[in-house]
């Protein structure tokens, strides 16, 4: 009898990870361009303190993957952000 070993072979933990992950993983994915389209919105939400990344998961699902639009994504911060001051 070997117990122990198979009882311990998914952790709670472990399980929630395996959860998480395929809750984040969409089919319903969107690409760069979309992503870029909608990065204006996106931007302006987080800049009125909104919860854009609950707003629009779809556009945080693809920053949280592609360098390429989070850098675009954190200039366009930036941009927005100094046009704010500017006003
Ligand atoms: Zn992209």
């Amino acid at each position: 009898m070997r117990r122990g070993q198979g009882t311990a072979a998914l952790q709670p933990a472990e399980l929630a990870t395996m959860v998480q992950m395929v809750a984040t993983t969409r089919p319903d994915e969107i690409g760069c361009d979309e992503c870029f389209e909608q990065l204006d919105r996106f931007a302006e939400l987080e800049l009125a303190g909104k919860n854009a990344a609950e707003a629009m998961p779809l556009v945080q699902d693809h920053l949280d993957r592609c360098n390429d639009c989070r850098e675009e994504f954190e200039m366009l911060l930036v941009v927005l952000q100094a046009t704010a001051d500017g006003v």
